[in-house]
C-alpha cells in the first residue's frame, strides 16, 4: 500500500469558505500535509487533469466547473493513504455518501462534490507530479 494521495478542494468549497474546515477533518483523520497550494486552473489544465473522463457526457461541464475559480491542491501522507482518503471523503454522489464523510457534509451535488481524491497509488503519483515539483514537497 502506498502512503501518499492527492487531493483538491474544489472551486465551490473554496469559494464558500470551507477549505479550513475540510483540512481540519483531513488532519484529524491522521493525514500529514506534504504539499499545499491554492491555484486557478485554466480550462486546458483542468481538461488535462481529467483526461481519463474525456469521453464521458459530463466532461465539458466538469472542466468548466474546475476552472471557474481557484482550487486548493495538496499531497497527503498516511499509511494506506489512497483507500483511507476515499473512505474519508465518501461516495462521488453526496446522496450516497455516509454520515461523517467530507462529501456528506460539504458537497452540494454530484458534480459539485467539494473534494477530489486519487483512486489508485499510480494515479496518486501522476496527480501529485501534475501539480507539484519535488522542491514543493516537505
Ligand atoms: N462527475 C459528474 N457527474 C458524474 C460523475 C462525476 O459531474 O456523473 C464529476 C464529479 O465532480 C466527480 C468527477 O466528475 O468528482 C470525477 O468523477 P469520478 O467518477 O472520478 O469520481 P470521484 O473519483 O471524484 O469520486
Ligand atoms: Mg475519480
Amino acid at each position: 500500500m502506498g502512503n501518499i494521495t492527492f487531493t483538491m478542494i474544489k472551486p465551490e468549497a473554496v469559494a464558500s469558505g470551507n477549505t479550513g474546515a475540510i483540512f481540519s477533518k483531513i488532519e484529524e483523520a491522521g493525514f500529514r500535509i506534504v504539499a499545499l497550494k491554492k491555484i486557478h486552473l485554466s480550462a486546458e489544465r483542468a481538461g488535462e487533469f481529467y483526461e481519463v473522463h474525456k469521453e464521458r457526457p459530463f466532461y465539458g461541464e466538469l472542466v468548466d466547473y474546475m476552472s471557474e475559480s481557484p482550487i486548493v491542491a495538496a499531497i497527503l501522507e498516511k499509511d494506506n493513504a489512497v483507500l483511507d482518503f476515499r473512505t474519508l471523503i465518501g461516495a462521488t454522489n453526496p446522496e450516497d455518501a455516509l454520515e461523517g464523510t467530507i462529501r456528506k457534509e460539504f458537497a452540494t451535488s454530484l458534480a459539485m462534490n467539494a473534494i477530489h481524491g486519487s483512486d489508485s497509488d499510480e494515479n496518486a503519483n501522476i496527480e501529485a507530479e501534475f501539480h507539484f515539483s519535488a522542491n514543493e514537497r516537505f
